[in-house]
């Protein structure tokens, strides 16, 4: 059985294939192919085998099967998963294994789906490349020579190498869609509130939404309508809602700012020339939107601020890696941080301490918080005159490991993906063709609650990509 898409897989799998022959067919790809790849940080082989089999006596009983019957799905390793360590791609927790399921993992086993694995990441999510991983980077399957994007590399290589036809990410400020975009796949960031983050553990709290990864559109809604509802376990969570637009066109604003400083001519000119192609289906006009350009210095205050007061919990007493007991509390904590970390993680909770600090605060933190407001503000005012808003995913091509060695060149990667973390609305990412040879991701954006829309459109794209 060699499905195309999970929609295709479950249906067969529905009408009598095997599930354990499937999910064994995967685990040997895994083995063969993810040495090179290293997609994964912990293979779940045997529960994935025995999930397998108690799915194939399940359908024998003619009992009634969910929505992702039989589907292996991999998982960023920042979400919980009951009995299956998870380690956030750090030293920190390389050994923790959680006692729970986080809401989303109880929501696609309720539906039927397989955990197949725990996919490899940034450690704590904190970076643009999954070569901030402790495990080692993870390699873009469709040239290893280069990133899978991050930082749910992992999960992104997972689904473009064929190791599994569904994924979980987590986007703080663009890592579900930077590695979608740079490995041709679709991925959602959803509305702030509309998938439950009990059981995500926590980067920057106030951006970060768990959402679905997957080869195609259909394939990503399927997995969105089992992870998405209200959860009373997250006081972030909210009642769901759902926009739709006016009959007709949809209409599409692209900002100028989105083509600015730091974007790749490769990168803008295909995206405009792919722009121009939309136009016939789409009603599309350029807007202008002054505060994007504020977006990244506000986000990266914001995300490094809340990191350094979420991290403070890894101690090795509480939480974490325990190194060698020394003399009094201040040597021991710092010994335990000390090893558990590595250095972007470290460089965060400085800078993140530093914004928060006495004398600071007004300066940094509290600006960014203004910043943060002008920019819903100015979205919202766009989603008026426009049902989405449209730019490139990614401001550069996927680039290969270790060309890019300065921070702050990294952070600039995600100039075009946090103004929707700031806002709170969601985003998806939707391959849109190749430049010199390298996939490029078109952005769509919408109100919040608006993921319909953006499904909507991503079907029509897809057909003209
Ligand atoms: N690259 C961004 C950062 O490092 C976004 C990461 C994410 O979305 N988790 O903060």
């Amino acid at each position: 059985m060699t499905p195309k898409t999970a929609i295709d897989a479950r249906d067969e799998l529905a009408g009598g294939a095997s599930v354990e022959e499937y999910v064994l067919s995967l685990l040997e790809r895994i083995r063969e192919r993810d040495r090179t790849i290293n997609s994964f940080i912990t293979v779940c082989e045997a529960s994935a085998i025995e999930a397998a089999k108690a799915l194939d006596r399940k359908r024998g009983r003619g009992e009634k099967l969910g929505p992702l019957f039989g589907i292996p799905v991999a998982v960023k390793d920042n979400i919980c998963t009951i009995g299956i360590r998870t380690t956030c791609g750090s030293r920190m927790l390389e050994n923790f294994v959680p006692p729970y399921d986080a809401t989303v993992i109880k929501r696609i086993k309720e539906a039927d789906a397989i955990v197949i694995g725990k996919t490899n990441m940034d450690e704590f999510a904190m970076g643009s490349s999954t070569e901030n991983s402790y495990f080692g980077p993870t390699r873009n399957p469709l040239d290893p020579t280069r990133v899978p994007g991050g930082s749910s590399g992992g999960s992104a290589a997972a689904v473009a190498g064929g190791f599994a036809p569904l994924a979980l990410g987590a986007d703080t400020g663009g890592s579900i869609r930077c590695p979608a975009s740079f490995c041709s796949i679709v991925g959602l960031k959803p509305t702030y509130g509309a998938v439950s983050r009990y059981g995500l553990i926590s980067y920057a709290n106030s951006l970060e939404q768990i959402g679905p990864m997957a080869s195609n559109v259909d394939d990503c809604e399927l997995l969105f309508n089992v992870i998405r509802g209200y959860d009373p376990r997250d006081n972030t969570s909210l009642p769901q809602g759902r926009i739709e637009a006016k009959e007709g066109k949809l209409r599409i604003g692209v900002p100028k700012e989105f083509f600015m400083e730091g974007v790749q001519e490769a990168v803008g000119v295909h995206v405009r020339k792919f722009l121009d192609k939309m136009s016939g289906v789409f009603e599309i006009g350029e807007i202008s939107l002054p505060s994007l350009a504020y977006a990244l210095p506000a986000y990266y205050i914001i995300a490094m601020s809340e990191a350094s007061s979420n991290l403070a919990r890894y101690d090795g007493i509480r939480y974490g890696l325990r190194g060698e007991d020394g003399g009094d509390w201040n040597e021991t904590y710092c010994n335990n941080r000390g090893i558990g970390f590595g250095r972007e993680v470290k460089r965060r909770i400085i800078l993140g301490t530093f914004a928060l600090s006495a004398g600071y605060r007004n300066r940094y933190y509290i600006r960014a918080q203004k910043i943060r407001t002008l920019i819903r503000e100015d979205l919202g005012r766009a989603f008026k005159e426009f049902d989405l808003i449209a730019g490139p995913t990614m401001p550069v091509l996927p680039f290969k490991i270790g060309e890019k060695l300065d921070p702050l060149e990294i952070y600039m990667c995600d100039i075009e993906t946090v103004p929707a973390n700031l806002a709170g609305t969601p985003a998806i990412s939707i391959p849109c063709g190749m430049a010199n040879g390298l996939p490029v991701g078109l952005q769509l954006m919408a109100p919040p609650f608006g993921e319909g829309l953006l499904f909507r459109a991503g079907r029509i794209i897809e057909e003209l990509a």
